[in-house]
């Protein structure tokens, strides 16, 4: 059995941590002590998402949940920095969008974008080199590399197509994406053949083309969740058409009209916009046809609601090339492709303030450090306004500058933390 088509996987990823720098001091031969030479930690990977062509699913999300970016390398004595932690690359195919786990956010649409920063690596502690001031002669410190983002996210992917082929399973959805494109979807007398989604460039004439996609029949009450269904409507919902087909032939013993309310109400279900979205129905088999009565019935259906009707026989290829026209000439009327805009905020993490920092004190530099600052440190976006303000409320909530003031700090002295490093102003 085939394995079955995945389109959507929650994974880890996680950048890598900054390397620390070094504390060391200069030494040549009769010089006693030299100046401070330690290098700085190297930065840490960052976890990269980048489109390929040559993806169609996300199988490969399967069996592999977690991604972790590689650490920065500790910085040496004689200035050597540590080397950079290697980025970490996550192939994804075109068409993906990327949701944070917990709020369901957009964080990305891989669809334009070729490739996304999805994990920032942790910057590179500071090795003593940098601070040698000349009120600070013998720096004996050096700071700690920060962490790299750690984050869940849902990768989901919905088809980058223009026209989407909606229908009950058998109706001849395959088939026409077969005679219209050069995409060879399998075809098979059966209910549920199509268990891949099958995307096809159907060319009506010169400068004129359009991508088309056979996903696999929705079955009613898949809105309840019964069998493949809605999972699968995820690949229509960027479609700026639809066209749904409906077997018109009764040699199911189906009634058309019904078929086509009943697909309706599974699109409405989904979503109202996906209900709204432009339709062209095309009535197919009527080649095999005992009589007319269903396809006049849903012609009269449909085109009281005001969509446009089809009649075709997708396998003897009557009256597609029309439909594909119509479709193309719908199409030139309607907005491109949708690409989801990101509706994630950056939100720092919850931290714990209580928990007490370390305060060391040399001149004029006030050392601080402690597990929850260098979580919070990784995670700030210090270029971000909001970012900073709730950065520097925290510090404030923690009590941070009370203990200094105690500890004896005066007016123009440095703190210094991680990365970070300003005057004292009461
Ligand atoms: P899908 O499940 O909607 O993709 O349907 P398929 O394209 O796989 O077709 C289901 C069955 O209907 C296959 O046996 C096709 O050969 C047959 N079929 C599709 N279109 C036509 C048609 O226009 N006329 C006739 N007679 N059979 C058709
Ligand atoms: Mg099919």
């Amino acid at each position: 059995m085939a394995a079955p088509f995945v389109d959507t996987a929650r994974i880890t990823v996680k950048a890598g941590s900054g390397g620390n720098g070094a504390v060391a001091f200069h030494r040549e031969k009769y010089v006693a002590a030299g100046g401070p030479d330690g290098g700085d930690g190297g930065r840490g990977g960052s976890v990269i998402l980048q489109i390929n062509e040559h993806m169609s699913t996300l199988m490969d999300f399967r069996y592999k949940r977690k991604y972790v970016a590689g650490n920065g390398m500790d910085g040496q004595g004689k200035r050597c920095s540590g080397k950079d932690g290697e980025d970490l690359i996550i192939k994804v195919p075109r068409g993906t969008v990327v949701r944070d786990a917990e709020t369901n956010e957009i964080i990305c649409d891989m669809s334009e974008t070729d490739s996304f920063v999805l994990a920032r690596g942790g910057n590179g502690g500071w090795g003593n080199k940098h601070f040698a001031t000349p009120t600070r002669q013998v720096p004996r410190f050096a700071k700690a590399g920060l962490p790299g983002q750690e984050r869940q996210v849902i990768l989901e992917l919905k088809l980058l197509a223009d026209v989407g082929l909606v229908g009950f399973p058998n109706v001849g959805k395959s088939t026409l994406l077969s005679v219209v494109s050069k995409a060879r979807p399998k075809i098979a007398n059966y209910h549920f053949t199509t268990l891949f989604p099958n995307l096809g460039v159907v060319y009506v004439e010169e400068g004129v083309s359009f991508v088309l996609a056979d996903i696999p029949g929705i079955i009613e009450g898949a809105a309840e969740g019964a069998g493949l269904g809605h999972d699968f409507l995820r690949h229509i919902d960027r479609c700026r058409l639809l066209i749904h087909v409906v077997d018109v032939s009764g040699s199911e013993g189906r009634d058309p009209v019904a078929d086509f309310e009943a697909i309706q109400e599974e699109l409405k279900q989904y979503g109202p916009d996906l209900a709204s979205r432009p339709m062209i129905v095309a009535g197919n088999k009527v080649d095999i046809a005992a009589d007319r009565s269903g396809l006049e019935a849903l012609k009269a259906h449909v085109e009281a609601l005001g969509m446009p009707f089809y009649e075709i026989s997708a396998a003897s290829q009557q009256g597609t090339r029309e439909l594909m026209f119509a479709a193309a000439r719908q199409l030139e009327h309607l907005p491109p492709i949708t690409v989801y805009e990101p509706t994630y905020v950056e939100r720092p993490p919850e931290v714990d303030t209580s928990e007490p920092l370390s305060i060391v004190h040399e001149d004029d530099t006030w050392i601080v450090e402690g597990p929850w600052l260098q979580r919070l440190m990784a995670n700030v976006n210090f270029g971000d306004y909001e970012s900073r303000n709730w950065f520097d409320k925290m510090l404030r909530q923690s009590g941070l500058f009370d203990r200094l003031e105690e500890m004896g700090i005066q007016d123009g002295d440095i703190v210094s933390l991680y990365n970070l490093e300003f005057e004292y102003q009461r």
